[in-house]
């Protein structure tokens, strides 16, 4: 979606003076990315019918640059389309705050309620899980797997039991131990039938939680409608989590279930790990739509991991006006090596994919490239430029690298300065609050 969005927009850019037409036409292209998508017909034409509604405005026929202003109505439309502000949990003065986290089989429930346990527990809070899937064995132990490697305790039914006993029994324990929030994860079919709501409807209404969360896998495409409006409709949902956003689906289904069922998309999967979930900003997530990168996501996620200090000087030479030196390099090469699978992250920005920096960096290769660096003098460090022939042996000799390994180091470093000025492109952008490129 994102690509050929794009694609659409750019023309828009490009584009000096706009008429009326020219509007029609381009928003045409729009709709037609959109249907193609997945984005449900009536979620699509609500969404043009506003756009056009604001382009056709005078202020933008006559302002100094229409298309940018086409863009950005079709950003700020998104972005309302997605929910206003930033969705919140609501959290009740006498604790335990209860979730049920519901769903198809496998658009992943168990999953999300670890990655929320996860979260909250960051917070400061003291998470409980209750395993009410009691149809597979597997998933009783998968949940009390996950529990135990983020060390939550997990209140866990058996095998074959009643889920609305497990759920109640699992509130009193939450409530015995003291802990803050209970997430319930309840079990799934492949499709919607009335034995499964049914079941979900007698959980809910043991123990009434605050919060129905409908997990949905952002690679379903037209379905996810469907599915989304049929748990609504049974249970009354209360937001959305959206899954396998780290995958090629990008917009479509979260479009379309906001769209249909109005409910807010309160967290967004971005991994199978228990950290892949971010709290869903509809700002963000239009920008993404609109394959603008996630770059306020990335530094999100980054400083989980990072030293602060460190981290806000990488920020200040990367967003900053600072130049990006060997120095920085080597900061970055460590940094990136505690964030994770770096190929992940490096899908959020656009452009990057074309960066050749392999997705784990080998620890012994870092012991490489830090040897080689810490071989150059402050002067090479700081202008990589003047590193010819000469200084390339001096520096093989002194760090016992090959010069083959040197000149590879150079070329990936000025790989890595042109991705920066594009980081740097898009934080500036992001940063004057249109957030259009
Ligand atoms: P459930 O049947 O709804 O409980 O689904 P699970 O939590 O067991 O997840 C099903 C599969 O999807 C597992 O292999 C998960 O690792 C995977 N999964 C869940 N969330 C994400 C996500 O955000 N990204 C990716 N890539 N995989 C995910
Ligand atoms: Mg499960």
């Amino acid at each position: 979606l994102s690509d050929k969005l794009d694609g659409v927009l750019s023309r828009f850019r490009q584009r000096g003076v706009l008429t009326e037409p020219m509007i029609r036409e381009g928003l045409r292209e729009v709709r037609r990315v959109l249907l193609e998508a997945d984005v449900n017909f009536k979620v699509t034409r609500d969404f043009l019918g506003r756009v056009q509604e604001r382009a056709l405005g005078e202020s933008v026929v006559k302002s100094v640059s229409p298309g940018q202003q086409i863009v950005k109505i079709v950003h700020d439309e998104l972005a309302a389309l997605l929910g206003e502000g930033r969705p919140t949990i609501k959290w009740v003065s006498s604790p335990p705050t209860i979730l049920m986290v519901v769903g198809l089989q496998g658009s992943g429930k168990t999953t999300t309620s670890a990655k929320l346990a996860r979260r909250f527990a960051a917070e400061g809070r003291t998470p409980m899980l209750a395993a009410c899937d009691l149809q597979r064995p597997a998933a009783i132990e998968q949940l009390q797997t996950l529990g135990r490697q983020i060390d939550v305790p997990v209140h866990a039914g058996t095998f074959g039991g009643d889920p609305v006993a497990t759920a109640k029994a699992a509130v009193d324990a939450a409530r015995a131990q003291g802990c803050s929030v209970l997430i319930v994860d309840t079990a799934g079919r492949l499709q919607i039938d009335e034995t499964l709501m049914d079941e979900l409807r007698r959980v809910r209404d043991g123990v009434q939680p605050q919060e129905i969360l409908f997990v949905a896998d952002a690679m379903t495409g037209q379905e996810a409608v469907r599915i989304a409006e049929g748990f609504d409709q049974a249970l009354d949902i209360s937001g959305v989590v959206l899954t396998k956003m780290d995958g090629d689906a990008r917009g479509g289904a979260a479009l379309s279930i906001r769209g249909v069922t109005g409910k807010p998309i309160k967290f967004v999967g971005v991994g199978e790990g228990v950290d892949d979930l971010d709290s869903a900003d509809p700002e963000r997530m239009a920008g993404r739509i609109l394959q603008m990168g996630d770059v306020v996501g990335l530094v999100e996620r980054a400083q989980r991991t990072m030293d602060m200090a460190e981290q806000e000087k990488l920020q200040e030479k990367v967003l900053g006006k600072g130049r990006f030196t060997l120095e920085d390099f080597l900061t970055a090469m460590r940094q990136i090596q505690r964030m994770g699978p770096l190929d992940q992250l490096l899908k959020l920005i656009p452009g990057a994919k074309k960066l050749k920096i392999p997705g784990n960096i080998d620890p012994k290769r870092m012991k490489h490239v830090e040897a080689i660096i810490l071989s150059m003098t402050p002067e090479e460090r700081e202008n990589p430029k003047i590193i010819k022939g000469s200084r390339r042996a001096r520096i093989a000799r002194g760090s016992g690298r090959p010069v083959s390994e040197i000149n590879r180091l150079l070329k990936q470093f000025t790989e890595m300065q042109k991705f920066m000025k594009q980081m740097k492109g898009l934080g500036g952008l992001m940063g004057k609050g249109g957030g259009m490129p």
